[in-house]
């Protein structure tokens, strides 16, 4: 069957009851919704040829309309140093995205892209330095998801994180829909536990996000405890203060009951002296939580300019030491090993294939 995605509805994008309604106006019944559900996320569809128990003009007629996958994988680029993949995507107006694979001991997680690009300018980010194009759609979410799980098997991916290309509380619709697919029913191996939600600190989302009640995790990118350094770093916060996001993390962790993460990513001298440790224990002391420290990678290869091109890496020694800092002071951290940093793979790091892209538009 033929496949024009461009001019067809993303079935994907669709909740269970939307997609109800719609195979109704089709003339069709309600109960063929599920089994179309069914087929798209248990048993990974890509074609409605696949559906075997819709008759075959309800599935001519959904082919015409609908379409079913979003996303073509590329290349799958295995890292050398590490089982990390990166998953290089093409959107049907042949966008690039990309998502990275990224197995541990006891657990397979996934690193997901909201958008093409980011807004948001982060001066340590390779994704930031490459501007912004669009937000992804709830199926672009959801394919990258369902053709990893394609590639590897359903049970593969047990951890998810929206931590790739992108803002995810900008794309709040992006996120919120793929969040109800991903809690449904559908998925029995993904609890909400498991899925992790990275903001780089939209206040009124934050809140949003917790009245939504997937009570799935929340990290944030702290980066800084003060105010003026992270304006600096991070253009945001120059709208939305760090108290501000605090005060909506803080009622995040309230409503939702769930741990938070703060991310840190450690830059010499700018985030790793005594001063930085005193105020991030302040900060991570004041609510259940928890710190994940990331080793800076280098974003070099994009050329950065400014304030950008002048960061570098806090070394493994004083990171370690920042580290038992933070331990000495009964705060819980991590460490987060560069896995995969041969092939740029580390979240937050992905950009380098789709810069021509975004240029020659
Ligand atoms: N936009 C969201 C999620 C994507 S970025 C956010 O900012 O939280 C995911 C994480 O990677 C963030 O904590 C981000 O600050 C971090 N990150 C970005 N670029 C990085 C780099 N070059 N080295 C290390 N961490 C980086
Ligand atoms: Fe965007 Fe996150 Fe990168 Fe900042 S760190 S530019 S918010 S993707």
């Amino acid at each position: 069957m033929k496949n024009d995605l461009s001019k067809k509805t993303e079935l994907k994008n669709l909740t269970l009851s939307e997609i109800e309604d719609h195979l109704v106006e089709l003339g069709s019944q309600k109960f063929r919704g599920k089994q179309v559900f069914n087929w798209m996320y248990n048993n990974l569809a890509t074609s409605f040829d696949e559906m075997q128990n819709l008759p075959k003009e309800l599935r001519a007629d959904l082919d015409e309309k609908y379409s079913l996958k979003t996303l073509e994988v590329l290349e799958v680029q295995n890292s050398a140093e590490s089982n990390t993949r990166k998953f290089l995507f093409e959107t049907s107006d042949k966008r690039k995205i990309e998502s990275v694979i990224i197995p541990d001991k006891d657990r397979n997680t996934l690193c997901l892209s909201t958008q093409v690009g980011c807004p948001l300018d982060c001066k340590f980010c390779a994704t930031g330095v490459l501007g912004f194009k669009r937000n992804l759609t709830v199926g672009e979410i959801i394919d990258q998801y369902m053709l990893v799980s394609k590639e590897f098997g359903k049970e593969y991916i047990t951890n998810l994180v929206y931590m790739g290309m992108g803002e995810p509380l900008i794309n709040f619709k992006g996120t919120i829909g793929s969040l109800n697919i991903f809690t449904s029913e559908f998925n029995k191996s993904l609890s909400r536990t498991r899925i992790t939600v990275s903001t780089s600190g939209i206040p009124g989302k934050i809140k949003e996000l917790a009245d939504n009640n997937f009570r799935v995790k929340l990290a944030l990118s702290l980066h800084s405890p003060f105010e003026d350094i992270r304006s600096k770093i991070m253009p945001i916060n120059r709208k939305y203060s760090l108290k501000d996001t605090l005060d909506a993390v803080h009622y995040y962790s309230r409503v939702t009951k769930t741990r938070i993460t703060f991310e840190y990513t450690m830059l010499k001298g700018i985030n790793d002296r005594q001063e930085d440790l005193e105020a991030l224990t302040k900060i991570s002391r004041a609510l259940p939580s928890k710190v994940n420290i990331i080793p800076f990678n280098s974003i070099a290869h994009m050329v950065p300019t400014g304030l950008s091109a002048e960061l570098e890496p806090t070394s493994s020694a004083d990171i370690e030491k920042f580290a038992d800092g933070l331990r000495d002071n009964n705060i819980t951290v991590m460490v987060r090993d560069t896995q995969g940093s041969d092939i740029a793979a580390a979240c937050g790091q992905l950009a380098a294939k789709t810069e021509n892209n975004l240029e020659q538009n």
